[in-house]
């Protein structure tokens, strides 16, 4: 027995990822996430410290880790890829199960930190921070090492964990952006670097393996920004704009148009400001100069009440919400439980795309039929994914060479879509895995 690498969560569903991979006598856990609709679901307005672990693996809102009992004791690190939930989630339940450090970028540390300080929850397992396009040695054995790489959120990594058996490449999630708008390009002299010593295994994203193109840059999302900001006359009408909240690539160019248009521009909402807290304290950005915070739900009404009708044309606002989420900033501003009016003709921007889940596209379907009743105008989809399709990761498989794939963040569609490309370029040995599952690679 060499390496192992076994599926805790996310290989059927998008959420809750997790993959615990063993190497001899040694056990390092990639990603430690929380399913976001079964989370919210349950969670609703409760305070999460009041959550136990069992609740929320009961509702299949965090990786159920007892697959993995008899390798508890030989963890020895717990690696988040990026700061989306998904991924970062459930260590406030979960990390404290194991003896051993979490290691992650700056950007993550904040935000894990910013999560725990906000639910009043501690964990035992210390943070130790590891810049992107550096190394780590944490055992004789194990080397791990963070490769720059372009998502949704700042300071994403694919993780590759040295050993002597060769590379295994963690690659969840990513696309390959070579025009990103914060943050580097990937790193591809080093991907292919190490394809030429040898990749064991790949563990890779296929959320949008089934798409047949490549995944168009955040600065093609930047443009169809501008178009609409810049491209239609909102004269005397208020702006408001929703995204993801992490997404501080997208919220820079929301902030470059806003000021173009000369608006006082504001975020409002709890989640928007801790990100950008995270981002400010990483030294990723610097939103504050130029953008009013009002994070707190209860200041928010008072704040749109200040402005007046003749200033309606001088604002461009942010809000949370994007998702249709019915206690999220724009819904209660649709709903007219902020006190505050939309009038015919104000913009509301959606620059994301609708998650396609049932409870997502209801609440959708709720929000945009209140606007539409305020005969506001909206402007959907401007957007460009995270994750990478197709054609990319065809680039990344001949970067890489893996000797073997395992299929990863998707369900069974996107997992075989993966499939299917792999064995399309000749790969043999490709195994798409189930949670609770682990595979065997003898070298
Ligand atoms: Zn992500």
């Amino acid at each position: 027995m060499v390496v192992q690498i076994f599926a805790v969560g996310g290989y059927s569903e998008i959420g809750r990822n997790m993959t615990a991979i063993k190497v001899d006598d040694e056990v390092v856990i990639c990603d430690m996430g929380i399913h976001l609709e079964n989370y919210i679901r349950y969670t609703e307005d409760e305070d999460i410290s009041r959550l136990t672990k069992e609740e929320l693996t009961e509702q299949n809102a965090i990786p159920d880790i007892s697959v993995i009992e008899g390798w508890r004791d030989k963890v020895k690190a717990i690696i988040p890829t990026h700061a989306h939930l998904d991924h970062i989630g459930a260590i406030p339940f979960l990390s404290d199960e194991f003896n051993a450090p979490i290691i992650c970028t700056p950007f993550s540390a904040a935000v894990v930190n910013a999560i725990l300080k906000d639910a009043r929850m501690r964990i035992k397992n210390k943070i130790l921070v590891l810049n992107p396009n550096s190394t780590y040695k944490l055992s004789e054995n194990i080397t791990i090492e963070f490769i720059n790489i372009t998502h949704s959120t700042p300071q994403t990594v694919m993780i590759a964990i040295h050993t002597k058996y060769g590379a295994i490449i963690y690659a969840n999630d990513f696309k390959l952006d070579m025009e990103p708008t914060l943050g580097k390009k990937p790193d591809f002299a080093r991907l292919k670097k190490l394809g030429d010593s040898g990749v064991l295994a790949l563990i890779v994203d296929s959320t949008y393996a089934y798409d047949e193109r490549k995944m168009p840059s955040e600065s093609v999302a930047k443009q169809m920004l501008k178009d609409v900001l810049l491209g239609t006359d909102a004269t005397g009408k208020i702006i408001f704009v929703t995204t993801f909240s992490s997404h501080l690539a997208r919220l820079k160019s929301i902030i470059e148009f806003g000021k173009k248009l000369n608006r006082k521009i504001i975020f409002a909402g709890r989640s928007l400001a801790k990100y950008v807290k995270a981002g400010e304290e990483t030294a990723i950005i610097n939103f504050s100069k130029d953008v009013e915070m009002v994070s707190f739900g209860n200041k928010i009404p008072n704040r749109l009440r200040k402005i007046a009708d003749s200033a309606r044309g001088k604002y461009l606002i942010v809000v949370t919400g994007h998702q249709g989420e019915p206690k999220a900033v724009l819904s209660r501003i649709a709903s007219g439980s902020m006190g505050f009016k939309l009038k015919p003709g104000d913009h509301v921007v959606f620059s994301c795309t609708t998650i396609p889940t049932e409870t997502n596209r209801q609440n959708r379907r709720v929000l945009e039929d209140m606007l539409r009743k305020h005969k506001v105008r909206i402007f959907k989809d401007i957007h460009v994914s995270g994750h990478a399709a197709r054609e990319d990761l065809r680039d990344l498989f001949n970067m890489v060479r893996p000797k073997n794939i395992i299929p990863a963040h998707g369900d069974l569609r996107m997992t075989t879509a993966l499939k299917d490309l792999a064995e399309e370029m000749d790969y043999k040995n490709v195994y798409q895995i189930k949670e609770g599952e682990c595979i065997t690679i003898q070298k």
